[in-house]
């Protein structure tokens, strides 16, 4: 049977975007609902040290954060539910979303937050080395790799800026091509052509991170069928971003990526009341506090529209 309860602003994903729009959300005595998704906290519980978030100048463990944010949710009145949202219904008003497949939920208004997560190459290496080594964010995690060797992964922009930026703190970046050519803009493969310390390997393919208990220690590589390993101590996934959107498809407008269209300057999506935050709207910056921006945004949004709906009925 159908379990319907109305809430003024459900919140979806808990990533900084999601859990800063709590804070905000709750601040404004609105009395947010937080599904937290199947990774609690998002990515950040996927990387090590935080470094690059303002106030924190001896860095912030990524977990931690999350868990801190969460806590600051809550403490000004957030319920957070450890569940998934399985599917939306924007077509009418109320809002509705259902939870875990069975309980339908009823919302004035809905902040979506469930982020993107990393494309992984599906190798067993990947998950055996993440966080030892292995890792889908260059500026996020470059720093510890300071004066080391490593390797990047994609052909794309990410590819392109990720080895970049890593070039200037390591001694050697590897850039593994698939192809013998490369998808990024010409510009931004000028840039890595034109550095000394990035060696493009083109035609090559990435047959397993080698390691032992401290960590990746190599890359094995494949180039026209000749199987080899280089020394690197870290390896960079930049083969792109999925957005967190099946379930709403065919409910929000979503760009050819899939990430949700807003409207420019604002989290607003083609649905009255229904708004989007952090990396799920974000194809370019993709940062904590890029996400926990748009998370206020979202939040400020939500309660502007809510109040406008209120004075509407008031009117009635
Ligand atoms: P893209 O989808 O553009 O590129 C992904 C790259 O990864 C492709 O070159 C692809 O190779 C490669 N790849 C995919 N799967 C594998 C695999 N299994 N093994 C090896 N290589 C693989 O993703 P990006 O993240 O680079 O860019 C996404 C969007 O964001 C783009 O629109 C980009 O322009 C934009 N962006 C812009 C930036 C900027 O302007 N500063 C910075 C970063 C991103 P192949 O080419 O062979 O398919």
């Amino acid at each position: 049977m159908e379990n319907t309860e109305k809430i003024k602003v459900l919140i979806i994903g808990s990533g900084p975007a999601g859990y800063t729009a709590a804070v905000y959300a709750a601040r404004a005595s609105l009395k947010p609902v937080l599904y937290t998704g199947s990774q609690p906290g998002g990515q950040l519980t996927t990387t090590n040290d935080v470094e690059n978030f303002p106030g924190y100048p001896e860095g912030i463990n990524g977990p931690q954060m999350m868990m801190d944010l969460q806590k600051q949710a809550e403490r000004f009145g957030t319920k957070v539910h450890f569940a998934q949202i399985t599917a939306v219904d924007f077509s009418s008003y109320p809002l509705k979303v259902t939870v875990d497949g069975k309980q339908v939920l009823e919302a004035e208004s809905v902040i979506v937050a469930t982020g993107a997560s990393a494309k992984y190459l599906g190798i067993p290496s990947e998950t055996t080395f993440a966080n030892r080594g292995v890792s889908a964010c260059a500026v996020c995690d470059g720093f510890f790799y300071r004066g080391k060797e490593v390797a990047v992964v994609g052909a794309g922009d990410s590819a392109a800026e990720e080895s970049t930026y890593l070039s200037k703190l390591c001694t050697k970046v590897h850039l593994l091509v698939r192809r013998g050519e490369m998808r990024a803009s010409k510009i931004m493969q000028e840039r890595v052509k034109n550095t000394p310390n990035i060696q493009i390997h083109w035609n090559t393919q990435t047959e397993e991170i080698v390691g032992d208990e401290h960590g990746v220690t190599g890359v094995r590589i494949n180039t026209n069928g000749e199987s080899r390993v280089i020394p690197v101590q870290g390896f960079f996934l930049a083969i792109g971003h999925k957005p967190n959107t099946e379930v709403f498809q065919g409910q929000l407008d979503l760009d050819e990526a899939g990430y949700i269209k807003v409207m420019p300057g604002s989290t607003k999506t083609n649905v009255e009341g229904v708004f989007a935050a952090g990396d799920v709207a974000d194809r370019i910056y993709r940062q904590a506090v890029t996400a926990a921006g748009t998370g206020c945004m979202s939040a400020l949004d939500a309660e502007k529209f809510l109040a406008a709906q209120e004075m509407e009925l008031a009117h009635q």
